[in-house]
C-alpha cells in the first residue's frame, strides 16, 4: 500500500468532520469560546492527519498562529483596504491579509451556483454575511 495517500472515502469523512467540527465552534463560540476553540484545534488535527486542505469557507474562521477560532466583529476585526482584506485577531494581534480578488472569485462562483442574484455586491465580504440557516445551500461539490 502506498504511504502519504489516503482513499478517498476517508477524505471525505475528514472533511465532513471538519465541516461539523467548525459549525459546533459556530455554535458554541458565544456561550463557551474555549469549547470552540477546542473544536478547531480537532479540526485541524484531522486536516494534519488526514492531509486534508481546510475548506474554503472555514480558512478564515481560525487563527492561523495560535490556532483559536473567531468570530468577525467578536475576535477579531476584518478590514478592506487597497485591494485587500484584512484580518486582525484580538487575542494574540496575528494578522492576515488576502487578496480581495478571492473574494470576488468567491462571488462569482457562488453567481454560477446559484443562477440568481445579479445585483453587484462585490463590496461585501462573505464571512460577514454567513448565517447558519443557509449553510448547506450550494456548498456540495463532488470532489
Ligand atoms: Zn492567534
Amino acid at each position: 500500500m502506498r504511504r502519504g495517500k489516503r482513499p478517498g472515502w476517508m477524505l471525505k469523512i475528514g472533511k465532513e468532520r471538519i465541516d461539523i467540527l467548525f459549525r459546533m465552534a459556530e455554535d458554541e463560540f458565544q456561550a463557551n469560546p474555549q469549547r470552540s476553540h477546542r473544536y478547531t484545534e480537532i479540526a485541524r488535527n484531522i486536516s494534519k492527519k488526514y492531509r486534508i486542505r481546510m475548506p474554503r469557507k472555514w480558512r478564515r474562521r481560525f487563527c492561523k498562529k495560535c490556532y483559536r477560532f473567531l468570530r468577525p466583529g467578536a475576535n477579531c476585526t476584518v478590514r478592506v483596504t487597497g485591494g485587500r482584506v484584512i484580518f486582525r485577531w484580538l487575542e494574540c494581534g496575528h494578522i492576515m491579509r488576502f487578496p480581495y480578488t478571492e473574494e470576488k472569485k468567491e462571488k462569482r462562483r457562488n453567481k454560477i451556483e446559484s443562477y440568481t442574484n445579479k445585483k453587484g455586491t462585490d463590496e461585501q465580504i462573505p464571512v460577514s454575511t454567513h448565517n447558519k440557516c443557509g449553510e448547506s445551500r450550494g456548498e456540495r461539490k463532488p470532489y
